[in-house]
């Protein structure tokens, strides 16, 4: 039996991003010699384009916090709050309904081009190999062959493929939003708490703002989420920075002049602080299996990718960090595809909600029981604070955001109680 400070087992990970660095770093600390195999140098993240918005809620950043690894806690804004307003067209002036709720404890948005570089000094500072290779099939068996678990934490990376796509779980085939996203100076604040300030035209898009921390210092970020073939579909990544601005603003103009208001200051941060793109929200199979027949594990959004609408990824890929990581040190024996399946099965517990709560925002129109949770969030604060609170738990959707039933009961539960009526039974 292996003693307290022997090596407990060698693990490979493929990806330096927030689910793998968080392992490996959590690994090491637990006696483990971990490899990291990533594609890009800390230089070339850290110099890199903007890659996400980030927003961490309470219980993804704990896991942070218990390994140490929270370096930015002091320095980054806080995002106290949630506010989703739902405009008309015909009415860009007024919201057509608006609710906000504090979060349960603040949120977070740290630059991942600041994160990453920081956490790799870090995973190699207490021991940690760093590969830089991009890692393919053929290096993955040769991984395999030397360690006792291989982990692909790649993300939206091509090799993310090799994971089977679990057809069941995943309702598209094609993206639902295509995305635009800036990182920028002289977003003028919306007066009162900080928050993730959520617009909805429906059947057109959303817009979302929250202030973030960058390499420069505190910063905003903008996020258009465009419905493919309407309106605010108007991005290109091939269109100057300036372009990209100017069509913003013109969108703002046009569907949030409250917004614009906000906005008339704006310059991005660098060269690198726009992004455009979209995504095929996809859950695959957990376990791939090599041609010499062996198996590796898919991590975070190797294995369930949703839209950023709800800001869930960065969440479930440091829960799925915490849960394998609990997975792994608790285990005896062989890490086989029963081990990967399971500790899979666990994180689909937290990453399922997630994913079904992601998908009903991405629904246009989104199902009537969901329409009436805003308009009863705007007017029972119970029921805002509850929704607020599930962008940190998704867990807490499933009986009521879920479910057409549990919603219109729990509605109906909160309004007998406010007006003094007994529950009903
Ligand atoms: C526009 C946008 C906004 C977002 N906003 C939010 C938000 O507000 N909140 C939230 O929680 N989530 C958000 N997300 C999602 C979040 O960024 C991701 O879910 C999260 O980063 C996933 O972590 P990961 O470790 O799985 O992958 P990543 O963080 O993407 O890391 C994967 C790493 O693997 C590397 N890699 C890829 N292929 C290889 C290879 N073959 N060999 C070696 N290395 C490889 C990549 O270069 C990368 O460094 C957003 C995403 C987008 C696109």
């Amino acid at each position: 039996m292996k003693q307290v400070g022997d090596v407990r087992g060698k693990v490979t990970i493929v990806g330096a991003g927030q689910a793998g660095l968080a392992l490996g770093i959590g690994l090491i600390r637990f006696g483990f010699d971990v490899t990291i195999v990533s594609d890009r140098t800390a230089d070339e993240i850290r110099d890199g384009r903007v890659t996400s918005s980030q927003c961490m809620f309470d219980l993804a950043q704990g896991f942070e916090r218990a390994l140490g690894i929270n370096f930015w806690d002091d320095e980054c804004p806080l995002i106290e709050g949630l506010r989703i307003s739902a405009f008309l067209p015909q009415f860009p002036e007024n919201p057509a309904n608006t609710w906000s709720a504090a979060l349960g404890g603040p949120a977070r948005s740290v630059d991942q081009r600041l994160k990453m570089p920081r956490w790799m000094e870090e995973f190699e500072r207490i021991g940690g190999t760093l590969k830089i290779e991009s890692a393919t099939v053929d290096s993955l068996e040769e991984y395999a062959e030397t360690s006792d678990l291989v982990v692909v934490a790649a993300g939206k990376g091509a090799i993310a493929g090799l994971f089977e796509t679990d057809t069941a779980r995943s309702p598209y085939r094609e993206p639902q939003r295509s995305i635009a996203m800036f990182y920028v100076d002289g977003l003028a604040k919306p007066s009162g708490r900080s928050m993730v300030e959520f617009s909805i035209i429906p059947e057109i898009g959303e817009y979302l703002t929250y202030p973030a921390l960058t390499a420069q210092g505190p910063c905003d970020i903008m996020l258009f989420e465009s419905i493919p073939g309407r309106a605010w579909d108007v991005w290109s990544p091939t269109d100057s920075n300036d372009e990209l601005l100017s069509r913003a603003k013109g969108l703002l103009a046009e569907y949030l002049p409250r917004e614009l208001r906000r906005a008339q200051e704006i310059a991005l941060i660098d060269d690198n602080a726009a992004l455009i793109g979209r995504l095929t929200p996809t859950v695959r199979k957990p376990v791939a299996t090599l041609p010499s027949g062996a198996a590796v594990l898919g991590m975070a959004d190797v294995v369930v990718l949703n839209d950023p609408i709800t800001a869930q990824g960065s969440n479930n890929a440091s829960k799925c960090a915490d849960i394998y990581l609990q997975k792994i040190i608790r285990h005896s024996g062989d890490y086989n595809r029963a081990f990967m399946s399971d500790a899979f099965g666990e994180y689909w517990k937290t990453a399922g909600p997630a994913t079904a709560f992601t998908n009903q925002f991405l629904s246009s129109p989104s199902p009537r029981h969901a329409r009436d949770l805003q308009m009863a969030a705007a007017q029972y604060p119970e029921i805002a604070t509850r929704f607020a609170h599930c962008m940190n738990d998704p867990r807490d959707t499933v009986d009521w955001i879920l479910d057409r039933d549990g919603a219109y009961r729990y509605t109906s539960e909160v309004a007998n109680r406010y007006m003094n009526f007994p529950m009903a039974s």
